[in-house]
């Protein structure tokens, strides 16, 4: 039992906070024999693999609250975790929340949380079975811990990508780096930035930064209907997302800068902040988009899955053999290497893409 120290505030009380949690956001379904209280939770083994992933979230690091709140910061907990489920082409299904909390936070500031995490778990019907709680000396830690499954021998991995297979990138990409820097010069003050959108715009980028969409239903169909050969999901940035599947496939890559599906108001961010806009595509990062390859056979089944999703599907590129290295064609034909500054932690240079 770790000690109190007096001088500190009071901390929030462990056991009615869990009860709390529980109450408001375990209820659970059929698949769950046990959930939050035991010292486990018991569930039903699914048929099929199961996938399980872990992503811890600090304060600081990849979080800041004055650019985001307990809600914001519970909803992308959960769309990192959804989203690599995604990316592995599975439906997710349950999860764990561990925290670590300041002195200073309330009970209902973890609530919001809550409320932003199950925002983002329940439209796929995700169920809380349990996590941890711990006090913290400094900042905010979020870990969560969720499970998903698949059909036997049908993830997408990012070791399947082939010489002459065609790259492609789901939604928009760049709108959340957009968003951050427009929240970065509002939390500074700096309401009248050089920056001049229109609120619409503005609404947009952000949205986009805070309440990005996981894209479930498209990694689904991509594993199921086997069109895909390999997957990741754009969360440290495209460019150094990419460099992932290559490495793990050994492969090289070239890419089309006019190809890179920007939304209309981020174009409008990168000219007014004379941005080349590939450069915001290929950086920035937490778009949480699926950039995954395909046979060049599979052209007319993406136009189908595109159409049946109601999401958008780009052709970027294509994958090149290794000697060729990575490259990025420019629209008047020049090529160049394909820059990498997507985030990197522990590094001398490191800081958000
Ligand atoms: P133990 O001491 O065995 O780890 P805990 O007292 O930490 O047990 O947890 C009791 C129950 O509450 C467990 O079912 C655990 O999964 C759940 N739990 C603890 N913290 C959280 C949390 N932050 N969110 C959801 N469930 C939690
Ligand atoms: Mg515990």
């Amino acid at each position: 039992m770790p000690r109190r120290d007096p001088r500190r505030p009071p901390r929030l009380a462990e056991f009615p906070l869990i009860r709390d949690l529980a109450r408001r956001f375990g209820k659970t379904g059929a698949s769950v024999r046990c959930g939050i209280g035991d010292d486990a939770a018991v569930l039903r083994a699914a048929p099929g693999d199961l996938l399980i992933t872990t992503d811890l979230l600090a304060e600081g690091i990849h979080f800041d609250r004055t650019t985001a709140g307990f809600e914001d910061i519970g909803y992308k907990a959960a769309v990192a975790n959804l989203s690599d489920i995604a990316a592995m082409g599975g439906t997710p299904s349950h999860l764990l929340v561990a925290l670590a909390i300041p002195a200073g936070c309330s009970r209902s500031d973890i609530h919001r949380l809550y409320r932003g995490l199950m925002q983002a778990c329940r439209p796929h019907r995700v169920e809380l079975v349990g996590g941890d709680t711990s006090a913290s000396k400094q900042g905010l830690f979020v870990s969560l811990t969720l499970t998903g499954t698949v059909k036997p021998g049908r993830a997408l991995t990012r070791s399947g990508a082939r010489v002459g297979d065609l790259l492609y990138v789901t939604g928009t990409i760049g709108d959340s780096l957009a968003g951050l820097r427009l929240l970065a010069a509002r939390a500074k003050g700096r309401r009248r930035t050089s920056v001049s959108l229109d609120a619409k715009d503005r609404r947009h980028l952000i949205g986009r930064h805070l309440r990005p969409t996981p894209r479930l239903a498209v990694g689904r169909l991509l594993a199921e209907r086997r069109i895909a050969t390999a997957a990741i999901d754009v969360s440290d940035g495209l460019s150094g997302d990419l460099v992932h599947i290559c490495d793990q496939s050994d492969v090289g890559v070239e890419i089309q800068a006019s190809a890179l599906p920007l939304s209309p108001a981020c174009l409008r961010y990168a000219g007014q902040t004379r941005t080349p806009p590939w450069s915001l595509a290929l950086t920035g990062g937490e778009d949480y988009e699926l950039l995954f390859t395909v046979r060049p056979g599979h052209r007319a089944a993406i136009e189908r899955l595109s159409r049946s999703v109601g999401c958008r599907l780009s052709c970027i590129g294509t994958i090149r053999a290794k000697r060729l290295g990575r490259r990025l064609i420019q629209a008047d034909g020049t090529t160049h290497p394909l820059p990498v500054t997507g985030y990197r932690h522990f590094s001398a240079t490191a800081g958000p893409g």
